[in-house]
């Protein structure tokens, strides 16, 4: 009988502390600042230098460019851009070399699928991922 009192003192204890849990995912987790997540990606100032390729330690970035469509206008712009989430490990080092901020984290995390091609996320799908977008890296 003691035992049933003392145990029932802690569900009600426990009943009026400060929830640990969320209600994942009817309520999204907020990242901190800092956070490693998917990448934003801006063709308007992607420059075409083939630093983030390049440095990619799984190689997961394929790009291609193409000539500036303004015959007064030198270099060239970017034409795909496809990150492969498959193998991305989200190391930030493309970021962190990209001269423009043309590629840019955000801390979106969200990219469970049920099929391993939905994971290969080209140029349209990374510009629109635009939310959460990290600041002041
Ligand atoms: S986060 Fe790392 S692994 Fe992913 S694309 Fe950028 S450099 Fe490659
Ligand atoms: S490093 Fe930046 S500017 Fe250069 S190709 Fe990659 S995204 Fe474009």
């Amino acid at each position: 009988m003691l035992g049933m009192v003392k145990g029932l003192g802690i569900t009600l204890k426990s009943m009026t502390k400060k929830k640990v849990t969320y209600q994942y995912p009817d309520q999204p987790l907020k990242m901190p600042e800092r956070f490693r997540g998917i990448q934003h990606f801006d063709p308007e100032k992607c420059i075409v230098c083939n630093q983030c390729a390049r440095i990619c330690p799984t190689d997961c970035i394929t790009l291609t460019g193409k000539k500036h469509p303004d015959p007064n206008k030198k270099g060239k712009i970017i034409d795909t851009y496809d990150i492969n989430f498959e193998i991305c490990i989200l190391c930030d080092l493309c970021t962190e070399v990209c001269p423009t901020e043309a590629i840019v984290m955000t801390t979106n995390y969200e990219l469970a699928t049920y099929s391993r091609d939905e994971l290969f996320k080209n140029l349209e799908w990374l510009h629109e991922n635009d939310q959460n977008i990290r600041g002041g890296s």
